[in-house]
């Protein structure tokens, strides 16, 4: 099913004067449209690879559909972030309050480490603040330009580490060999049980 653009939970010029209404028309219909359709695109092109079996263009593809996802996922999540300032609350309350100040210490060193990762990443980037479900915490992290190939938000079910490390001893340079042969020793019902656990 073809990804869509979201609507704007306000009106363009809602967050002015802090961001304004040109840019928001910018940003929303021309820089996150574009995302939207990029991935579609990119999808609709894997689509065609599988049915053909013709995988030649598959590391532009990946790319493609990493660069666009990923851009539609963040800017999904980032304009329900924001609301008009007579709206908005100075910090948060209830269970984040509490996990913010178990992880950071306080509001303010939270605030403080967010704003100066978000300043100092370099190139174009994010500031975020996520959860890590494996250990139950709040992190801040960045991200460069926003995909580095993958799409934020997805659950991990199986995954192949392909670093020399991993397989050159045995494979050397022959790291199409060692892919393939991960699938001779795959734990499908591990998968099953991940896919079970995210998807209900
Ligand atoms: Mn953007």
């Amino acid at each position: 099913m073809a990804h869509e653009l979201p609507k704007l939970p306000y009106a363009y010029d809602a967050l002015e004067p802090y961001i304004d209404e040109q840019t928001m028309k910018l940003h929303h219909d021309i820089h996150h449209a574009g995302y939207v359709n990029g991935l579609n695109a990119a999808e609709a092109k894997l689509a065609a690879a599988r049915a053909a079996g013709d995988f030649s263009a598959v590391k532009h593809l990946s790319r493609e559909a990493a660069f666009h996802g990923s851009g539609h996922l963040l800017h999904s999540v980032f304009w329900p972030n924001m609301i008009a300032a007579s709206q908005a609350q100075a910090a948060p309350g209830g269970d984040l309050a509490d996990a913010i100040a178990r992880d950071f210490g306080s509001f303010d060193a939270f605030k403080g480490q967010f704003v100066a990762a978000s300043i100092a990443v370099e190139g174009s980037g994010w500031g975020i603040l996520a959860y890590r479900p494996t250990d139950d915490t709040l992190v801040v992290l960045t991200a460069e330009k926003h995909q580095n190939l993958t799409q934020w938000g997805v659950v991990p079910l199986l995954v192949l580490d392909v670093w020399e490390h991993a397989y050159y001893l045995k494979y050397q340079n022959r790291r199409g060999e060692y892919v393939n042969s991960f699938f001779n020793i795959l734990n499908w019902d591990d998968v099953a049980a991940r896919f079970e656990s995210a998807s209900s």
